[in-house]
């Protein structure tokens, strides 16, 4: 929790690592970092309203969608938002996805790193060019080939090979 009261009149800017520690919803999709990297800047403005934009960054691991092996997924969020007292709040600004209404004066911080790195989630888990799949040839030990899909079968060219041999 961040408390805001400091932050209506002057600017300043916050960066740290946050534990993931209780961040229970992040923890139940992977086997998240064990902390954050977290920077903020707060930027006071009229009315009392502060703007807050910042980057959350931590890594998480999860199963390859492709060949089901763990893999690091980073996962990065930049944001900006204008923070609201309840006060001041006008119609429309609980809804609106770019403010944050607070009644009390503090900022459910580790809540939103939470939500910013769930909002960066790939749609699909799986390795990319830096962190390729393992071949093929890795993942399917012989006597599996019958394992592997239709149509990519690495040991079908073996078996040609072989039945050369043999006539
Ligand atoms: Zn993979």
């Amino acid at each position: 929790m961040l408390e805001l009261a400091s932050y209506r009149n002057q600017s300043c800017t916050l960066s740290g690592q946050l534990p993931t520690e209780r961040m229970a919803r992040l923890r139940d999709i992977g086997t998240a970092a064990d902390e954050a990297a977290v920077s903020l800047t707060l930027t006071a403005e009229s009315r009392g309203d502060i703007e807050l934009s910042g980057r959350v960054e931590a890594g998480i691991g999860m199963t390859c969608q492709r060949c089901l092996d763990p893999v690091e997924v980073p996962l990065v969020s930049e944001f900006e938002f204008v923070i609201i007292d309840a006060a001041e709040a006008r119609a429309g600004d609980e809804e609106s996805a770019e403010v944050i209404v607070v009644d009390d004066g503090m900022l459910r911080l580790r809540e939103l790193v939470e939500d910013e790195l769930l909002l960066s989630l790939p749609v699909v888990a799986r390795h990319d060019v830096d962190t390729p799949c393992r071949p093929l040839s890795q993942q399917f030990g012989p006597g599996e080939e019958d394992a592997a899909p239709a149509g990519e079968n690495p040991f079908a060219v073996l078996k040609d090979l072989k039945r050369d041999r043999e006539d």
